[in-house]
């Protein structure tokens, strides 16, 4: 049985119930906590599960689009007064280290995850919203108009349930989604890798150094550190024995300038953090009555900078829809219907555009040829940018 924070009831027994929610939310990160606190602080009782104990790491590049600043302070967390680092430049090199420079508008800021999502966390506990973390959800029935959520330790009952559990979870693999059926292709089958490092870089642009069937960021965030983080195939892995010091050696450092900052920077972790069969392939945003949320339901490729505020933003639309239904104003068909007509309304053409980057960069002489020639073209980067990036919401 996990942590429990802010709840008044021991939990039950296994097989037993733990009274009942208005919306039980399943996973901790962006979406799921920025949901919480928007139910939570409008009245509704609402239970979030989150398997990892916070705060923790996690593997994202920490640097998030300026669209979701307004929106983060409105969530209650004083940005302004963090002095956290604004960036405004991009750096993008290709695998022979030739390079570009563009101003990135409208930019974005770092800060890592094991303080946003901690602090996320205790805002949401502040409002009212009850929250266990070191707890698995193993499962969610639906019936009789209604949902059982199991996890470990026991069974809650709620109308209303919120899948924001991430990349890739064990109920993926319960409900058999169809992206987990796919076999692997150029954009399933990924793995991202992630350390906070010290060095001497510049505090106000983020790079994005390409190597053969990858690329790695690097930004700052608060404390004085940058993160590193890159993604590539699991078959660059595979092929240097399953071992990241060895790809990182063979495959990262062709990129000359990669191979100075991996040799030049102290590195804060004993061991990176690491995720594995990241996939970017089309997901449903309802299932089985569920509302999918943030990376549940769907992930745009970490290079277009703006899978966090993707998941925020999502939260606030199911937030209104799951407001509406809960308060009878729609039914739960309409409540669904609307949540992914916005949804792809929002983000559809963006993770197209995300994917279509995606097969392009990672090809060795492709992204080469197209990082010479792109530079004289500024008005297509700048295009390109602005296609991933959304509006303040
Ligand atoms: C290599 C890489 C680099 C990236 N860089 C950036 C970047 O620089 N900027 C950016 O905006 N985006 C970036 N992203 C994307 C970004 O990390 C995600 O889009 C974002 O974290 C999605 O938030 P989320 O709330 O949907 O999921 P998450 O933050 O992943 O949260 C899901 C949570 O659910 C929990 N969970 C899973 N299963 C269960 C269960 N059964 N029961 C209970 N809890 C469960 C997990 O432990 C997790 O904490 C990057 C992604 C990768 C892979």
């Amino acid at each position: 049985m996990g942590n429990k924070t802010n709840i008044q009831n021991d939990l039950p027994s296994s097989n037993s119930f733990l009274n009942t929610a208005d919306v039980v939310v399943v996973g901790g990160g962006l979406a799921g906590l920025s949901l919480s606190i928007l139910l939570s602080r409008s009245g509704y009782k609402t239970v979030l599960f989150e398997k990892e104990k916070y705060p923790f790491h996690k593997v994202c590049g920490e640097y998030i689009s300026m669209e979701s600043w307004n929106f983060i302070e409105d969530l209650g967390l004083n940005l302004s007064r963090l002095h956290l680092p604004i960036i405004q430049k991009l750096i993008v090199s290709a695998p022979d280290g030739s390079f570009l420079n563009t101003p990135l508008d409208p930019g974005g800021f770092g800060i890592s995850r094991f303080f946003l999502d901690n602090e996320l966390k205790n805002i949401a506990i502040e409002n009212g919203a009850i929250i266990y973390d070191d707890t698995k959800v193993s499962d969610v029935l639906f019936k009789e108009d209604g949902f059982i959520v199991a996890f470990n330790g026991g069974r809650i009952a709620t109308p209303v349930v919120a899948a924001a559990f991430g990349k890739r979870s064990n109920l993926d693999a319960r409900w058999k989604r169809n992206f987990m059926l796919r076999k692997p292709g150029k954009l399933n089958n990924y793995i991202g890798v992630k350390y906070h490092i010290k060095g001497n870089f510049s505090e106000d642009t983020i790079a994005l150094h390409n190597f053969k069937d990858g690329y790695c960021g690097i930004s700052k965030i608060e404390n004085e550190c940058y993160c590193l983080c890159y993604l590539t195939t699991a078959k660059n892995l595979k092929e240097n024995n399953n071992l990241i010091k060895k790809m990182e050696q063979n495959v990262l450092y062709k990129n000359p300038i990669l191979k100075k900052i991996f040799s030049e920077s102290s590195f804060l972790f004993s061991a990176p953090v690491t995720i594995s069969q990241i996939s970017f392939d089309k997901k449903m945003q309802v299932e089985n009555h569920i509302l999918m949320l943030g990376d549940a339901a769907g992930m745009i490729t970490p290079l277009c900078g703006n899978g966090m505020s993707m998941a925020l933003h999502s939260a606030k639309i199911a937030f209104e829809n799951i407001q509406s239904f809960l308060d009878k104003k729609i039914s739960r068909d309409e409540m669904e219907k609307q949540y992914v007509h916005q949804w792809q309304r929002q983000f559809a053409s963006r993770l197209s555009t995300g994917r279509f980057i995606q097969k392009l960069f990672g090809r060795e002489l492709i992204t080469n040829l197209f990082i010479k020639i792109i530079k004289y073209f500024p008005f297509i980067i700048r295009k390109m940018i602005r296609q991933t990036h959304g509006k303040q919401f």
